[in-house]
């Protein structure tokens, strides 16, 4: 008999990935998905919502517009829709704050007819008889449990912020960037505030706070084990790495040379953009001319070996321990505020436990996708976002492949190709193009 109330699919997290999705997905009048999120509405990464701080991506990156243009979700109709259009036209920039996605992304959300919020998924099992997965949870404020039913599942649960091994969480609450904002204020009481990491997180950290150390007493410290203070790579060979070309290229590698690969691609995707680091400079340099002390230090190539949380009389403070990888001496350090701008690691939820046995998994525990981006064993039933960094490369977490990896995605839950899914876009060859010029020995 056939059970009316399994969905087609049900999508798990509403971060930029799955609202992409949910937005493509929404013309498709005969695709029954639905799209569940814990938050009571759509807020991007609130702990780093700095002033001012902008996408790194060009706004044509937005939810819908490279999959497709014409969609009613796209940036440029939402600034149409809200009159803001000509006033983005005079600015002559391609770059969002990131406070400006944030309103455009809840102005989508607010427009889609399969968006629950408020809804936490807790388990998921599947139901063999029925040949479906059983999705449960709690919804609203008094967390009433709710039940659902679905063909296909798309996970979309984001990333987890990710602390240095040695800082036990349950030891002390550890200030990571993703948290920055709500304790800002708290770390501005502090006579010194020590930043570790050399990411754009930790660059922008830096920056807000050294931009306002003047109507404050504390002395900023910045330190990262990177061998300098690196920018992000930005010229335009390179940004084609971003691209279907790099993914395919990428995907049929080995794995442990894609491990090599990643590990050599820091530049591409963690470190800062040039403007920052130069505004950085400047402010420092301004300071210098002014005969003002700078109250400030950076320092690279010095890698975090062990960190203690301590309070006495004197108040609370951290006790570093860092290498200076050169010249392998060994120094301590002590600060009253600390930030870990350490970056961020995969999100495999509590909630898959229920259907580990139907999903693929590597030796290093993550989900072992499939090109199409599916992680269970049929190929075809749950799909990931976000967690494919080892099996699809850098590309995974950028914002500007979001409506690629969605077309795909839709693609393999419909079995029809709705949006255009482009093979070839970039000018060189990531792979050596077998021919008359290139002959395979
Ligand atoms: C500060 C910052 C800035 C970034 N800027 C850029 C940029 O400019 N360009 C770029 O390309 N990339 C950027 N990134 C990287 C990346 O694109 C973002 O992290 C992006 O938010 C990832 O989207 P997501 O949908 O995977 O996850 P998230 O945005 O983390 O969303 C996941 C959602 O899942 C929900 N969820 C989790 N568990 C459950 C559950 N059990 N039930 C229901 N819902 C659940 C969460 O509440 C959350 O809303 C940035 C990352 C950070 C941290």
């Amino acid at each position: 008999m056939k059970n009316t109330n399994v969905h087609a699919f049900v999508a798990i997290g509403l971060g930029p990935f799955n609202l992409s999705l949910a937005c493509l997905a929404e013309p498709i009048a005969e695709l029954d998905g639905l799209f569940l999120e814990r938050n009571t509405e759509f807020s991007w990464h609130p702990g780093m919502l700095i002033d001012s701080c902008t996408l790194q991506n060009p706004f044509l990156a937005d939810l819908v517009s490279l999959a497709d243009p014409k969609s009613p979700f796209s940036f440029l109709n939402y600034c149409k829709e809200e009159g803001k259009l000509y006033a983005y036209y005079f600015r002559e920039n391609f770059y969002l704050t990131r406070a400006e996605y944030n309103d455009y992304c809840r102005w989508a959300a607010a427009r889609l007819s399969k968006v629950r919020f408020g809804h936490e998924v807790q388990e998921l099992v599947y139901d063999s008889q029925a040949g479906c997965y059983v999705i449960t949870g709690v919804r609203g404020e008094r967390r009433e449990p709710f039940v659902l039913r679905a063909r296909k599942l798309v996970l979309g649960v984001g990333s987890k912020p990710l602390l240095p091994a040695f800082c036990e969480p349950r030891e002390h609450r550890w200030l990571h960037s993703a948290d920055y904002i709500a304790h800002k204020a708290w770390l501005q009481r502090k006579r010194s505030i020590t930043i570790v990491g050399s990411g754009q997180s930790a660059a922008e950290v830096y920056h807000d706070l050294l931009k306002e150390a003047d109507a404050h007493e504390y002395r900023l410290t910045w330190i990262t084990r990177s061998p300098r203070f690196f920018q992000m790579e930005t010229t335009k060979l390179t940004l084609e790495m971003f691209s279907p070309d790099y993914i395919d290229y990428f995907y049929q590698l080995d794995e442990r040379k894609k491990e090599r690969i990643v590990r050599t691609q820091d530049s591409l995707y963690k470190g800062v953009n040039a403007s920052l680091i130069n505004q950085i400079y400047d402010l420092l340099d301004d300071r210098r001319k002014r005969g003002l002390p700078l109250r400030s230090r950076l320092i690279a190539n010095c890698e975090l070996q062990g960190c203690r949380y301590e309070t006495d009389s004197d108040g609370d403070s951290y006790a570093l321990e860092f290498r200076q990888l050169d010249c392998e001496t060994r120094y301590a350090h002590r600060c009253e505020g600390l930030v870990f701008a350490t970056g961020y690691r995969e999100n495999i939820p509590p909630f898959v436990d229920g259907i580990r046995a139907r999903l693929r998994w590597d030796e290093q525990g993550r989900y072992r996708l499939a090109r199409n981006y599916a992680a269970d064993l049929n190929g075809n039933e749950i799909f990931v976002q976000n967690a494919g960094q080892h099996t699809h490369g850098m590309t995974n977490q950028d914002l500007g492949m979001s409506c690629y990896r969605n077309s795909y995605i839709l693609r393999e839950l419909t079995g029809v190709e709705h949006y255009k899914i482009e093979r070839r876009v970039a000018i060189q060859d990531f792979a050596v193009p077998v021919g008359a010029d290139f002959v395979r020995l």
